[in-house]
């Protein structure tokens, strides 16, 4: 056990949620009460819901992300102090922290795996402070303990956007050769679901802008299609249709734009999913092409995951291990946040390094 009672945590607050104003603080490092864990972070993920959270762009949240909130979702670390009761991980341990902080594990969600969607949820990074902070509580029961061979700081992208596509392809019970669609596959989320649903076995048409097609295609995309290059929505219908024999087993949406969702129904084959994962900003709009007699005619099914359970994210690690999955990430300091948020040209992920 590590003395901290001297030690400063250094935190990301978000200053004035409803913009991307943030400011570090210096809070005393609190001690893990009984069934917690104290986590040294060394690096957190940036995740798109992070900016939602602290902008409050999302308006199906019961209240708004306080002010002075620490937000973030995809910590790594090393264990350094257990709180009573805890036996296991052991201190020294490398772990993660992820969406949900914690659930109750108990109730029918729960048991089926559908944790994050429990009523008794914490959710890093909202109304639980998050991974922007040097050293992080949480519940022992529910950290995830990252395999050897994995570095931390690949470990931290896929702590949400790794374990959420993983959960998504795993839930639509691939088969070895199918289509997937990813879209906005050049992004943080997009790049991670190329490479578990090719590690899955399924075959992969990338979705995203031009100069994103070499970057695609080097992750093992077999097709790269650009959306920008197309002058309808018919003619890229039409092309994806084209290239997948008939449409797509599964559309990964990992873009969170109302015009991508409205062209993805089109692009499924018999028995097709729409897997939503992209959280549009604003008013939500009906996904339009979901026509009733549309998916009646193909069997068609629309479904979404949040983020993967316990389960899925030790899956989701051990895959990455083996190295069938690498993250792509810049390290940016903790001071950039606010930058991240701003930047136009983004990385796929951003890490902060404490
Ligand atoms: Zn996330
Ligand atoms: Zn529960």
């Amino acid at each position: 056990m590590i003395d901290t009672s001297n030690t400063v945590n250094r935190v990301i607050q978000y200053a004035e949620p409803g913009t991307t104003k943030t400011q570090i603080a210096e809070l005393p490092v609190e001690q893990p009460g009984p069934g917690q864990v104290l986590v040294r972070l060394s690096y957190s993920g940036v995740c798109h819901t992070d900016y939602g959270f602290c902008t409050l762009k999302f308006n199906n949240l019961p209240i708004p992300t306080p002010k002075g909130q620490i937000g973030g979702h995809e910590g790594v670390g090393q264990i350094i102090a257990l709180g009573e009761g805890v036996e296991t991980p052991a201190i020294g341990s490398k772990v993660g922290i992820k969406y949900a902080a914690d659930a109750c594990l108990s109730c029918s969600n729960c048991l089926e795996g559908g944790e994050t969607s429990c009523s008794f949820v914490k959710v890093s990074g909202y109304l639980t402070p998050g991974t922007f902070q040097q050293y992080c509580l949480s519940a022992a029961r529910y950290v995830t303990p990252i395999p050897d061979g994995l570095d931390l700081a690949g470990a931290a992208p896929l702590m949400c956007g790794g374990v959420t596509v993983y959960a998504a392809l795993k839930r639509v019970a691939l088969r070895n050769g199918d289509w997937v669609v990813v879209t906005g596959a050049g992004g943080g989320i997009g790049h991670l679901a190329i490479q578990y649903a090719k590690a899955l076995g399924a075959r992969v048409l990338a979705l995203d802008a031009g100069p994103k097609k070499s970057f695609c295609i080097g992750l093992g995309a077999d097709e790269f299609v650009d959306f920008m290059a197309h002058g309808s929505s018919e003619d890229l219908i039409s092309t994806v249709k084209t290239l997948t024999g008939g449409g797509a087993k599964t559309v990964l949406m990992c873009s969170s734009s109302n015009k991508a969702y409205a062209q993805a129904i089109p692009m499924l084959g018999f028995r097709g999913s729409l897997c939503c994962l992209g959280v549009p900003e604003g008013e939500n709009v009906p996904i339009e092409g979901a026509k009733v007699t549309a998916l009646i005619d193909l069997e068609l099914s629309i479904f979404a995951i949040k983020t993967g359970n316990r389960r899925e994210a030790k899956e989701a690690l051990e895959l990455a291990a083996r190295g069938l999955v690498k993250s792509h990430y810049q390290v940016r300091k903790m001071e950039d946040l606010t930058k991240v948020s701003s930047d136009t040209v983004s990385n796929p992920s951003d890490n902060l390094r404490f």
